[in-house]
C-alpha cells in the first residue's frame, strides 16, 4: 500500500469568527500556499473546520508541515495519510505507523465529522485499539497520558490518520487586520513586538532609524536580518531606513540632556506616522514594556502618545524581560538583536534621561525645534528596501 501523505491544519480562532469566516480562511489558506510554494506541489482544501494539504508525490511533506506550523492562525499541524473510510484500510495505514515503534502506552481518538459514518467513534476506537494490541502485545491503552495518540478523522470522503501532532502559533491569519508600522531598534524587544502584530493578522511596515554616518552601519545591518527573518512570517516586508543623526544633532543644541530620550521618541513617532500613513499604516507598534527603562513610565508613555496622531499599539506592555527574551529566542530574533551595536539612542544621550516629563517640560524641551521641518528631512531621507520568502529576493528602491 502506497502511503498518501498530507498536512492536516486545525485553526481555533479564525473558527470563532461568524460572518467573517470565509476571509479568515481565504488569508489563512493563501498564507499557508505562500509558505510552501517553494517546496513543491501542494494541493490546498478547505474541509469541515480545518485546511488540507494534499502532499501526493511531495519530495518534502514533513518540511511542509514544518513551515505550516509558522504559520499565524495556525493551532495545529499533522503529517497524516489518506485512506478511504473503510475499516480495513484504516487498520493497514494503522499497521504502518506502528510498525517498528516501541510504546509503553496508546490511544486511539477517532474523531466523526459526519454522523452517518456506520461506525461510531467509540466503535473505532475499540476495533483500532484491539488491532494496535494485537501488533504490540506488550503496549497497554492510556487515555489520560498515551505515549503514542493515534488519531483517525473520519471525512464524508476518506480518513485521515496521523501520530504526531505539533503546536502552532495560533492567532489570525497575517492580512485580516489592517497595517501597522512597527518601530523597529536593534534591540530584543521591538522584533517580537512586531511579531505578536503580526499573530493578531496585520501587515507590519518597518521604521529603523539610524545615525550613519556618526555611527556605523551595523544597526541597519541587524534591522535587515531581523526583518529578513521576520519576513518569514509574513511573506513581504518593507523596511524603512530613517537617517537620525542629523536630527539628533538638532535636538542636542536646544533640548538639555535630560529631556532628549523623550524628545527623540516622539520626533521618532511623527516620522514614523508620516511614512506610515502613506502605506496605509492605521497605527504604529513598539517593543516598550512598562518600566523597564528610563523612558517606559506612565508619564513618558503619555507625552510620546501625544505627539501622534495614530494610536501607538504596545503589544509587550505587560510583559518582563524574561518572556520577551523567551519569546525572541524561540523566534531566532534573539541572536541577532544581541550582536554588539551602538544604536542611535546611544548617540547624544544623557546618563540619566528624564523619568516622569510632564506636558510643560515637554513643549518647554521642543520650543525651540522646527518639529514639521525636522519630520520632512527624516521622511525625505528615508530609504526603502524590500524582503520577501520564500523568495528571499531582495530589491533596494533609493
Ligand atoms: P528594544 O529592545 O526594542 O530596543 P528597548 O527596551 O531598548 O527596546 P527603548 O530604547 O526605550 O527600549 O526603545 C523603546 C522602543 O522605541 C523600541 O522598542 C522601539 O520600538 C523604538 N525604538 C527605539 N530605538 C529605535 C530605533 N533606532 N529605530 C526604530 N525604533 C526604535
Ligand atoms: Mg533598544
Amino acid at each position: 500500500m502506497k502511503l498518501r501523505p498530507a498536512v492536516i491544519v486545525h485553526y481555533h480562532e479564525v473558527g470563532l469568527k461568524r460572518g467573517n469566516r470565509p476571509l479568515f480562511l481565504r488569508h489563512l489558506a493563501r498564507n499557508l500556499a505562500r509558505a510552501t510554494s517553494d517546496l513543491g506541489p501542494v494541493h490546498l482544501r478547505q474541509l469541515s473546520g480545518r485546511i488540507l494539504l494534499d502532499l501526493d508525490d511531495h519530495p518534502a511533506p514533513e518540511t511542509v508541515r514544518d513551515r505550516a506550523l509558522r504559520v499565524c492562525g495556525v493551532a495545529s499541524a499533522a503529517l497524516a495519510y489518506r485512506v478511504p473510510s473503510s475499516l480495513d484500510a484504516m487498520k493497514a495505514v494503522v499497521g504502518r505507523l506502528v510498525e517498528g515503534r516501541t510504546f509503553a502506552s496508546f490511544r486511539i481518538t477517532a474523531r466523526r465529522a459526519f454522523k452517518t459514518y456506520p461506525m461510531t467513534s467509540v466503535e473505532l476506537n475499540r476495533e483500532l485499539g484491539a488491532f494496535v494490541l494485537q501488533r504490540a502485545p506488550t503496549a497497554r491503552v492510556d487515555l489520560h497520558e498515551p505515549e503514542l495518540e493515534i488519531h483517525v478523522e473520519v471525512m464524508p470522503a476518506e480518513t485521515f490518520v496521523y501520530t504526531d501532532r505539533f503546536a502552532g502559533p495560533g492567532g489570525l491569519p497575517v492580512g485580516t487586520a489592517g497595517t501597522v508600522a512597527a518601530l523597529l531598534s536593534g534591540g530584543i524587544d521591538s522584533p517580537v513586538a512586531a511579531w505578536r502584530m503580526m499573530k493578531r493578522g496585520c501587515r507590519v511596515l518597518f521604521v529603523h532609524f539610524h545615525s550613519v554616518p556618526y555611527l556605523p552601519a551595523t544597526s541597519q545591518a541587524k534591522a535587515r536580518a531581523l526583518v529578513e527573518r521576520l519576513t518569514e512570517w509574513q511573506y513581504e516586508s518593507c523596511l524603512l531606513l530613517v537617517p537620525f543623526g542629523e536630527i539628533q544633532r538638532e535636538v542636542v543644541l536646544t533640548v538639555p540632556p535630560p529631556a532628549r530620550v523623550v524628545v527623540y521618541r516622539r520626533l521618532m513617532v511623527r516620522i514614523a506616522e508620516a511614512l506610515g500613513r502613506a502605506r496605509g499604516a492605521q497605527a504604529l507598534a513598539t517593543g516598550e514594556s512598562l518600566g523597564q527603562v528610563a523612558s517606559q513610565t506612565l508619564e513618558n508613555i503619555a507625552r510620546i502618545d501625544e505627539a501622534a496622531g495614530l494610536p501607538i499599539l504596545r503589544p509587550l506592555i505587560g510583559m518582563d524581560k524574561l518572556e520577551i527574551t523567551g519569546q525572541a529566542r524561540w523566534l531566532g530574533t534573539f541572536e541577532i538583536s544581541i550582536e554588539p551595536d551602538q544604536d542611535c539612542c546611544t548617540l547624544f544621550t544623557p546618563r540619566h534621561p528624564a523619568t516622569r516629563m510632564s506636558q510643560e517640560e515637554v513643549q518647554a524641551a521642543e520650543a525651540r525645534l522646527d518639529l514639521p521641518s525636522l519630520v520632512a528631512q527624516g521622511c525625505a531621507g528615508a530609504t526603502v528596501e524590500t524582503f520577501d520568502f520564500p523568495a528571499r529576493a531582495r530589491v533596494t528602491v533609493v
